[in-house]
């Protein structure tokens, strides 16, 4: 019996694959909560520490630049509405729509 030995290193390419989805795909619009520009992180307004995740309007705007609404039937770049009356943040439907795009 000999030991096997860990298979081979990981592809360059599979590595960046990994890598590209580690960052949220909304980093691609700025964020209008923290100003951060397209492709930066977003970060603390008070100490300018760095977040994993972005701001949660960050990932509504990008959802509305990005996808159409399947519950209130907008078209991308047009903000969600309840029944005529415009909401602040995109509906949760959005944000998975946005999602299974950038998948
Ligand atoms: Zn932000
Ligand atoms: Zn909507």
């Amino acid at each position: 019996m000999t030991a096997r030995k860990p298979g081979a290193p990981m592809p360059p390419a599979l590595r960046a694959l990994i890598h590209s989805t580690a960052t949220h795909p909304a980093r691609t619009v700025p964020c209008p909560h923290c100003t951060a520009t397209a492709g930066k992180p977003c970060r603390l307004r008070t100490t300018g520490r760095h977040l994993p995740e972005p701001h949660p309007r960050r990932v509504s705007a990008w959802a509305q630049q990005t996808a159409v609404c399947p519950q209130c039937q907008v078209e991308p770049t047009v903000p969600c509405h309840d029944v005529g009356c415009a909401r602040h943040t995109v509906h949760h439907r959005r944000h998975q729509e946005a999602e299974a795009t950038a998948a």
